[in-house]
Order: structure tokens, then sequence, then C-alpha cells
């Protein structure tokens, strides 16, 4: 079965043709770790992990590569600023390389609740200093980056004069120059839309290599290119993230893959849409920022219960990758019985009795399933498709349809794989994830005891609690409709 991916840079769909079948090499930027997993996160996550099982289930033989940023990415995703790790490990008072490992730890954790399978290689931006130096070397050397001060910047109007800045998220140079700030002169920059490709380490800046320009840092785009060269070849079939990475991330990866090489690295560019909450953006100063385990554990203020992480997997795949998906209570509610029914499919499946003849075609379901996965991975459709079973395995059970002994064994082997294997779910929540749910529902009691004992003038009673809840590590907030608490 063929499949088709919109390709983001064609900006169409496209049949998916690797380079070098059955090989596929696949790329995907990972997180920045510096704090916890959260619902951002998930969504490129559990899209790409569709598209490695799909393949894998097609027999493609996928190396799929996703990194881990520990260096160079700076505030507010631009040149100038602190460190993302270096200002979480100064605020900790930690050394970066412990907040990187703690937050590396904390996500593989997440991943594993959400059931992402492990990429075949996870490379660390720390670890490729050589690499992107190389990479540096071989942009300056075409001409097509300076030096500034110990400092080396992508120059983007010369490079444009040759290529095209701008041919991935469809923005014009012309028009960015024109919103963009003028620079005072004071700055290393030629342009404001040049980007860092080595910044030059100030004297407390503890991230730093020796490098031919300066004891410095790689700046953030270097690391990606250089990585998936490294372990792709070049050119390489996929290269995906989220939407909010297409600019200027991924355009200064184009562009200097092309500065280095003179070609492109990436055939496909896929890009996953993000996810909003009760309609808005989700943001830190919005408040509605919320990390998967406060998901896990229904300990945010927006959350009315706790959802397992195969909830929350479910819920992303039944929107298709490139459409927004919208968090709300009610929706996480009906994904939930949504989840439950298909899982209970399974098990009606076993109590099925065979006859001599088949009312229905279970080749179908296979077909009509994976026809919707291999169309840019429709994972609404394909469960859709298994919706329409679990109505028809309910009538078998009912003996309104038969079925062959031969078909049932094929039914649950397509069903299962399908479920299991292609989607990714799974029956039993994972025992952390039910001990996490567990605990949230305890302090809730216990904090609902508090309020109690306050209602009745028993402070005794109500410090009690929150003190003994502090030392367990569970901050207690008093909020004006009741309480909070974050562990
Ligand atoms: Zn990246």
């Amino acid at each position: 079965m063929n499949i088709t991916l919109f390709n983001t840079l064609t900006r169409k769909k496209e049949e998916f043709k690797p380079i070098n079948p059955p090989y596929v090499g696949m790329y995907v930027c990972g997180p920045t770790v510096y704090g916890d997993p959260h619902l951002g996160h998930a969504r490129p996550a559990i899209t790409f992990d569709l598209l490695f099982r799909l393949l894998k289930h097609l027999d493609y033989k996928v190396r799929y590569v996703r990194n881990i940023t520990d260096v160079g990415h700076l505030e507010n995703d631009a040149d100038e600023g602190e460190d993302k790790i270096a200002k979480k490990a100064r605020l900790e008072q930690l050394e970066p390389m412990e907040i990187v490992q703690y937050y590396t730890y904390r996500y593989h954790d997440a991943m594993r609740m959400l059931n992402a399978l492990p990429p075949s290689i996870e490379p660390r931006a720390s670890g490729h200093i050589i690499e992107q130096i190389e990479l540096i070397k071989k942009i300056l050397a075409n001409g097509f980056a300076y030096e500034s001060n110990g400092s080396v910047y992508f120059d983007v109007e010369r490079y444009n004069k040759q290529y095209n800045y701008g041919k991935l998220s469809g923005r014009v140079l012309e028009d960015m120059l024109s919103t963009t700030r003028d620079l005072d002169g004071q700055e290393e920059k030629r342009n404001s839309v040049d980007f860092a490709l080595w910044k030059k380490a100030d004297s407390d800046h503890i991230m730093r290599w020796p490098s031919p320009w300066s004891d410095g840092f790689p700046g953030w785009h270097a690391e990606c290119s250089a990585m998936s060269i490294k372990y792709l070849g070049e050119p390489f079939d996929i290269h995906g993230g989220g939407m909010d990475l297409l600019f200027p991330h991924h355009e200064c990866e184009i562009a200097q893959s092309v500065a280095a090489s003179g070609k492109e690295a990436v055939r496909y560019w896929v890009h996953n849409n993000m996810v909003t909450i009760n309609g808005q953006k989700m943001g830190k100063s919005l408040g509605n920022f919320i990390t998967l385990e406060e998901l896990f554990t229904g300990g945010h203020k927006l959350l009315e219960q706790a959802y397992s992480p195969m909830t929350i997997r479910f819920f992303m795949l039944q929107a298709q990758y490139r459409s927004t998906l919208d968090f709300s209570n009610e929706a996480l509610q009906a994904a939930e019985k949504g989840l439950n029914r298909l899982l209970a499919a399974q098990k009606t499946l076993s109590k099925i009795k065979s006859s001599e003849k088949s009312s229905v075609d279970v080749n179908r379901l296979k077909v009509e399933a994976l026809e919707a996965l291999c169309d840019d991975l429709n994972s609404p459709i394909a469960i859709a498709v298994l919706f329409d079973w679990v109505k028809i395995i309910n009538s078998l059970a009912e003996g309104k349809e038969t079925v062959t002994e031969g078909d049932l064994k094929a039914l649950e082997a397509i069903y299962s794989t399908l479920v299991y294997d292609v989607l990714g779910l799974e029956d039993s929540k994972s025992e952390g994830s039910e001990h996490a749910e567990l605990t949230g529902k305890l302090i809730e009691m216990l904090l609902e005891m508090r309020v109690q004992a306050k209602t009745n003038k028993d402070y005794a009673t109500s410090d009690k609690i929150r003190d003994e809840l502090n030392k367990f590590g569970v901050k207690v907030m008093d909020t004006k409709d009741g309480f909070d608490w974050e562990v």
C-alpha cells in the first residue's frame, strides 16, 4: 500500500517514495530539556510515533532520529538572551547537565506512558559540537556566513541572492526586512534577519567549547542540520516537527544545508499542528499551561479529573495531525468513553462463536483502516472504520451476523494489530499512571477533609493535613474557590 504525505515544502500531498527503499530515514526535532514535558510535547511525539509505526507495519526499515536540545536554545527562540538550560540551572543552582539529565528522564517517562516508541537514535546537541563546527566552517568557506567579534552569523541576504530564503514557510525576505527593526550599528549582525551559527560566550556563560572563532556555543539551528545528516545521510527522507518550528528553525536548517553542500537535505517536510486549550493558545502567562503529569493526575485547576495517558493518546489520534486540536474536559471525557468502547470490543471478540458461513467481509476492516492511515495519516477516518467494526463485533456476539472460524481468527488478528500495534493504544494503564492517578485522588480527598476541618473551626487538624502533605513535597495553596495543590 502506498503512503501519501503532505509535504510542507511543496504544499501538497505527495506519494511517499523512500530514497533508498526499504530504508527510511526520519528526523524529528525533539524537546529542549529545561522543564516538565507538557501537552505541546505530546502531539509531535504521537504524530511521528504513528508514522513510525505505520511505516514499520508496511515493512519499511525505519531509522528514526529524535534529538535532545541541551545547548544553544536561547530565550524567546532568538539569538539574544540567556540559554534556556543555563537559566534553569542558575535558578535551581544545579549544573546545566543535571538539568538536562533530569528533564530527559522526565521526558522519557512521559513518552513511555504515552506508548510512544523510543527513537532509533537520540543524539544530544552538546555531544555534536565538532560536527556543528565543521558545518559552520563549510558555510563560511562558501561565503554564506561572516565572523563578527568571535561569533559567526548566517548571511541571509547573500544566501537569498542565490537561493530562496523563506521557501518552506512561504515568507518573503523583503517583507521580513521591512518588518524587523533596524540595527543600531552597535550589534554584531549585519542584518536583523541573520541568525547565529556560533555565539561567543560571555565570561559568565557556563556551557562553552573551543572553536576557531571563540570559546562559545553553537546556534540553535545548527544542531539539527549537523545531526540529521550525520545519522541519516544526505539527502534523507522525512524531517518532522511541530508547526511552531517551521520558522525560523526549519527554514534556517534548509538554508544551512544548502549553503554548506549546495543541495537540500530533506525530501519530505512534515509538520503537526498545534494544541489549543479551550480555544486558546497554551502559554505560561495565560495560566493554561498543562504538564503531562498534571493531566495524568488531574492536578491542574482547569482539569475536572485525571486523564490516563491512553486517553490523551486516543484523543490526539482522533484528529488528523494537520488540524488544530482543542483540549477541553468534555472532549477528553468523550475520548475516554470512545477508547473504552474500542478496547472492550477486543474482549467481545473472544466471546464470539464461529459459524459455517461469514455474513461479513473481515478483510475490509484492514483495507479501509490502512487506506485511511496511508492517506496522510488520516487517523480519525481509521478510528471511524474501527468504530463501525465495534458495532459489527457486537452484532456477531449477539448472533445477528455470522463469521467462520478462519475469518474470526483473521478478524481478531487484524483488530488487535490496528488498535495495539499501529495506533499504539494499550489496554491497561501503566502502573506508574495508575499510581499517579490514585495519589492525585488521595491528595484531593485529604484536602476536602481539610476544608471540612476548617469549616468546623478545627484548625489544628487543618494545619496538620497541610503540614504533613508539605513533608511529602505537596504544596497546598488556598484559593478563593477552595484549594489548589502541586507536587
Ligand atoms: Zn530541530
